[in-house]
């Protein structure tokens, strides 16, 4: 399905915070984690959080690998995919893939500049490195920050 071993967590992670993980409600850096939820608790607002809270990744049940290989698909596809090709190539039902391709489709419309200039880094990285791996090509780092950006759902 995804075409190398990743722990999506901690890759989201990773993109959305470096080292400095932030509260995303006050920003601050005081949190104390919840190992096993992969949550942190803020020691200043107290609230609790996750890297995907405000993303279109929030309450998400699905694994995060489909949403991976879904930003890859829809930007090696320019955007224009069929939901019915998505879905094969994703490996899921027509609903899920549906709500994936809605929620993607959603925060393309806001950050269609964005999303253009993620195209083109996409085609620019084939043309120059066709031989990069995915998971070491600048561009799929750039789609996974994209699904991060944050989003009112
Ligand atoms: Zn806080």
């Amino acid at each position: 399905m995804f075409p190398f071993k990743l722990d999506c967590i901690k890759y989201l992670e990773q993109l959305r915070w470096s080292n400095q993980i932030k509260c995303p409600y006050c920003k601050s850096k005081y949190n104390t984690s919840f190992k096993r939820e992969s949550r942190y608790h803020c020691n200043t607002c107290f609230t609790s959080f996750s890297v995907m809270i405000g993303t279109v990744l929030h309450n998400t049940k699905l694994d995060l690998r489909k949403w991976f290989a879904a930003i890859v698909i829809i930007v090696q596809s320019d955007g224009h995919i069929s939901c019915r090709n998505l879905a094969k190539k994703l490996d899921t039902n027509r609903n899920t893939c549906n709500f994936i391709n809605q929620r993607i489709n959603k925060l393309i419309n806001y950050n269609k500049q964005a999303f253009q200039s993620l195209v083109e880094a996409y085609v620019i990285e084939q043309i120059k490195k066709p031989n990069v791996p995915l998971q070491k090509s600048i561009w799929f780092q750039e789609a996974i920050k994209f699904l991060l950006k944050e989003i009112r759902m």
